[in-house]
């Protein structure tokens, strides 16, 4: 028998006031696995993000994080659970150094009593973010504000990193450095949900997927599966 998935999202919908965006969305992450949720602008892709990060509530169904339902959680006590979100548009403070953005990462006390260790780890990961560590945020290129939104979640010690579209905006050369990016934190362990409407890129590095449109998953199955799904090519590849 293999262990219970890491992350388990059973049957939920949501929305925003009386729009719902999600329907019975259910889903699964086990430890040391790459899955992305891939899907067209406007799926509800950030939606379900949101949901399991408790930015907003599900109006049914839960998040199961390693067998603790997130229902009676607390939103601020989720990052303690080990779920680490990385923002669409990164949502960097751009007048703050990186190094002071990466602080912002490791907010909860037990961040903060690891907060040297934790740093020196991002610099190691990021030797970019080390050389840039006084320099203002905004002022940094895309694909370098990227890596500060990675190094600012890892901050908080997590075991599942959630990724909204990291490739967004970024000129093509530098999407592929996000993707190779990803491919890192994998190889350092982490557990990865990655959202992306880059379907090509992304099925490169991850194991398994689930294509959500209008708020329902339609499909879902192995990189190589989806790669090679009829729907998927024709839909979203142009092939
Ligand atoms: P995108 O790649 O464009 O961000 P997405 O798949 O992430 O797309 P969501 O951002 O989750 O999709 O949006 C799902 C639906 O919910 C869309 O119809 C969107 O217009 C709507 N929506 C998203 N955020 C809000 C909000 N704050 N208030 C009202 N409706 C919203």
């Amino acid at each position: 028998m293999s262990a219970a998935p890491m992350l388990e999202v059973r049957g939920v919908s949501a929305g925003y006031g009386t729009f719902r965006a999600l329907f019975d969305v259910s889903l699964e992450v086990r430890a040391g696995e790459a899955v992305a949720v891939i899907g067209p602008n406007g799926a509800g892709k950030t939606t379900l993000l949101r949901v399991i990060s408790k930015i907003i509530a599900p109006t049914a169904g839960d998040v199961v994080m390693e067998g603790t339902p997130l229902g009676p959680v607390p939103a601020h006590r989720v990052v303690e659970l080990g779920i680490a979100h990385v923002p669409e548009h990164r949502r960097l403070f751009p007048r703050l150094t990186v190094e002071e953005n990466l602080r912002m990462g490791a907010f909860h006390p037990a961040a903060r009593a690891k907060f040297r260790e934790r740093l020196d780890f991002v610099y190691e990961l990021f030797p970019r973010m080390k050389e840039r560590r006084n320099q203002a945020a905004g002022t940094m290129s895309g694909g370098e504000q990227q890596m500060c939104a990675i190094g600012r979640a890892l901050m908080s010690g997590p075991k599942l990193l959630l990724m909204d579209e990291p490739s967004a905006g970024l000129a093509p050369v530098i999407v592929q450095q996000v993707f190779n990016l990803v491919k890192r934190i994998r190889a350092e362990g982490y557990t990865v949900l990655i959202v992306e409407q880059n379907i090509q890129q992304v099925l490169q590095v991850v194991d398994r997927a689930y294509l959500l449109e209008v708020g329902t998953i339609k499909q879902s199955g192995s990189s190589a599966e989806l790669l090679a799904s009829p729907e998927i090519r024709r839909a979203y590849l142009g092939l």
